[in-house]
């Protein structure tokens, strides 16, 4: 393995931190990309990696993404992310997530948990008994916190509406025909968002029984996971892998719009510049998508209930507006405007 600093997605990282606990058999890795702005805040990601080269990399990209999207959202904190190691059974112990919780206390506060691919509620009340530096945990109705999903949800529709009156000039979803590629937590809130607005629908998962079980709700249509970024529609929403935009998938659009909850949905730099020059207006992900973090981290701040949330979810249209009046303004992709602006932000321009 490289050393770490060689790695291509080393970007300055402030901090690498290898964990191991042999009674647990706890392997992991908290990247700290950024303390600029405050701790280092970001989920955990519970995985199985063939190399343990992905796993250091994952929380090398993932860590960075933090930092971009914290800045972006307006709070006070940088960029982190946990990795733990899993088996290929996914074997998760209370023990080990103890031992996980101990990590991150040894750490002083510089990096705070919540949940990620793998990680859910339960997971972080086990870490919370070692450590106070985790968010996500569950809370009392009208507070901030708790299950992210519901927030990165409303904030990827107020988007999602924010690119609809961009590229289409209109101020409803009514009609407006979306196809949204994965139904879990986040694609499936946003799904039921739209349809109460009267959009149009298809969807797509590759757990076919849960896209057909929300259309028969919806009253939506449903094609295949392969097909769904292809189809006729006027917003395609990615809300299910990273990756997903490439040479190929991008080649294929046929949608004006692309805006959706998934975390780095382009496969390369170069993607947006792709995406760019066949003219489709592009919600850079981490900053739709930050409905989540700004629940959590208010939690942890003890800044705010759920009325702050939704107030802050409110300004993300306002951001995608400012980066596609720059875009437009400059030439510049709004995935590169968008970088920049955060860039800036961390004071790393
Ligand atoms: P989830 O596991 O609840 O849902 C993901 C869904 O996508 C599942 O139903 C899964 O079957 C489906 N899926 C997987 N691969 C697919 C494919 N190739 N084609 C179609 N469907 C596929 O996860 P989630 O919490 O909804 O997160 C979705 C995305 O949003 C992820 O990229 C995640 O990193 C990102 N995200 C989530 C949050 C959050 O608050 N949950 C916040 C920010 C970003």
């Amino acid at each position: 393995m490289p050393a770490v600093w060689d790695l291509p997605d080393f970007d300055a990282h402030e901090g690498v931190h290898f964990f191991t606990d042999s009674e647990s058999g706890l392997r992991a890795v908290i990247a700290i990309h950024s303390t600029h702005l405050g701790p280092a805040a970001g989920g955990t990601r519970f995985w199985h990696y063939a190399d343990t080269n992905d796993a250091v990399t994952d929380a090398l990209r993932l860590s960075r993404g933090m930092s971009f999207k914290n800045a972006m959202a307006g709070l006070p904190v940088g960029g982190g992310k946990g990795v733990i190691l899993a088996d290929a059974a996914r074997t998760k112990t209370p023990q080990m997530l103890a031992a996980f919780g101990r990590a991150i206390e040894s750490l002083g506060g510089r990096y705070v948990t919540a949940e990620d691919v793998g990680m859910g509620e339960a997971d972080l009340v086990t870490i919370g008994r070692e450590t106070r530096h985790v968010s996500g945990l569950p809370v009392g109705a009208g507070h901030a916190g708790g299950d992210p999903g519901p927030s990165t949800a409303m904030g990827v529709f107020l988007g999602v509406k924010a690119a609809i009156r961009n590229a289409l000039g209109k101020d409803s979803a009514e009609g407006v025909h979306v196809a949204i590629q994965g139904v879990g937590s986040v694609g499936g809130g946003l799904a039921r968002l739209l349809a109460a607005e009267g959009a149009r629908l298809t969807l797509a998962d590759v757990d076919q029984t849960r896209a057909e079980r929300l259309a028969t709700e919806l009253g939506a249509s449903v094609v295949s996971a392969r097909d769904i970024l292809s189809i006729r529609a006027d917003v395609v929403s990615p809300c299910a892998l990273g990756a997903i935009l490439n040479a190929e998938s991008i080649a294929a659009l046929d949608a004006p719009i692309v805006a959706g909850g998934a975390n780095n949905q382009l496969a390369t730099p170069e993607d947006g510049d792709r995406l760019h020059a066949r003219g489709i207006l592009y919600a850079p992900d981490y900053v739709i998508n930050a409905g989540g973090i700004v629940n959590v981290t208010l939690e942890y701040l003890g800044q705010g209930d759920r009325a702050e949330v939704e107030a802050r979810l409110k300004l993300i249209p306002g951001r995608l507006e400012a980066i596609w009046a720059e875009s437009g303004a400059t030439g510049q992709t709004a995935a590169r405007v968008a970088d920049r602006m955060a860039m800036k932000l961390i004071g790393r321009a």
